[in-house]
């Protein structure tokens, strides 16, 4: 399914070789952009870029390992993509995890950690790529939680940075107003990253993945009786970036099976 036009466009997934961050890429590609992506593990990222410019192109994909936490690294990405290829009109903030733990199991340093995480993988990226996204007129999607409306006592600092993270996109949505749109997704539980390593850790190891994540989606109450797939988050996340999208700021979509409760 290819519904969004991309064509002569440039968009940069951080977080682009695993799970919801992968999938974009892929949708964006298929959409006709020209897509830069950024992650850690350079190992996982050349074979991952390797597979994409094989599928999509080698003038169309532009892989570079970094920590979206590090502001030099992030400025140097921007300046690659700049050079490569000459513009950013998206930019998709989306790495990152979640924490599971409670008050009483959170020290300060995973406090800090955490906030470090949420804000700044979101703070470092944008401020790099502002410049080429005010002169393509461009938009940001923020991949965040519905754990930011709704939070979790067994998350509750993670819960709370993806509050802080939507307040933060609000404020940005207008400052950046009206050269550059920002968004978000939130997710419920999307079979990617953390669910897939969760899954790998099951203590019955006989139990298969469709029945675990069943499990799974029954005891969380989903009411679409499932988890979602990293390709119905990167649909919600292309959708936003996309200039169907162009009256659209300061907004957010749920992609959560319904398990959002709020109204
Ligand atoms: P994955 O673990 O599959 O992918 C995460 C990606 O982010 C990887 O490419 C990883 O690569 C990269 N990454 C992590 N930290 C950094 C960093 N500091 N700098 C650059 N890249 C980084 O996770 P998902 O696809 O499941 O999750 C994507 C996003 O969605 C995350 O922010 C997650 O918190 C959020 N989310 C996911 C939910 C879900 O149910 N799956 C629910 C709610 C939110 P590498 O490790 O090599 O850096």
């Amino acid at each position: 399914m290819n519904r969004y036009d991309y064509n002569g466009q440039v968009a940069v997934v951080t977080g682009g070789s695993s799970g919801i961050g992968l999938a974009t890429v892929k949708l964006l590609l298929d959409c006709g952009a020209r897509v830069a992506l950024c992650a850690r593990n350079a190992d996982r990222l050349k074979d991952v870029a390797a597979v994409l410019r094989r599928d999509h192109g080698d003038d169309r994909v532009l892989a570079s390992a970094l920590s979206v936490l590090e502001p030099e690294a992030v400025n140097t990405f921007a300046a690659e993509v700049g050079d490569r290829f000459g513009r950013c009109d998206l930019l998709v903030n989306n790495a990152g995890q979640g924490r599971q733990s409670t008050f009483a199991t959170t020290s300060d340093e995973d406090w800090r950690t955490e906030y470090e995480l949420k804000i700044f993988s979101q703070v470092l990226p944008a401020r790099a790529f502002l410049p080429m996204l005010r002169d393509a007129r461009g938009a940001i999607v923020a991949v965040n939680s519905l754990l930011a409306y709704q939070p979790e006592p067994h998350m509750v600092c993670t819960s709370s940075a993806r509050a802080g993270v939507q307040n933060l996109l609000k404020s940005l949505s207008i400052e950046l107003a009206p050269e550059v749109r920002v968004n978000s997704v939130l997710l419920g539980l999307i079979g990617s990253g953390q669910w897939t390593r969760r899954f790998a850790d099951r203590e019955d190891k006989s139990v298969s993945r469709e029945a675990w994540y069943a499990a799974l989606a029954k005891d969380k109450g989903i009411p679409l009786g499932r988890l979602g797939d990293a390709e119905e988050a990167a649909h919600a996340i292309a959708f936003l970036g996309s200039r169907g999208a162009s009256y659209i700021t300061g907004s957010q979509i749920d992609v959560s099976g319904g398990l959002a409760r709020f109204i």
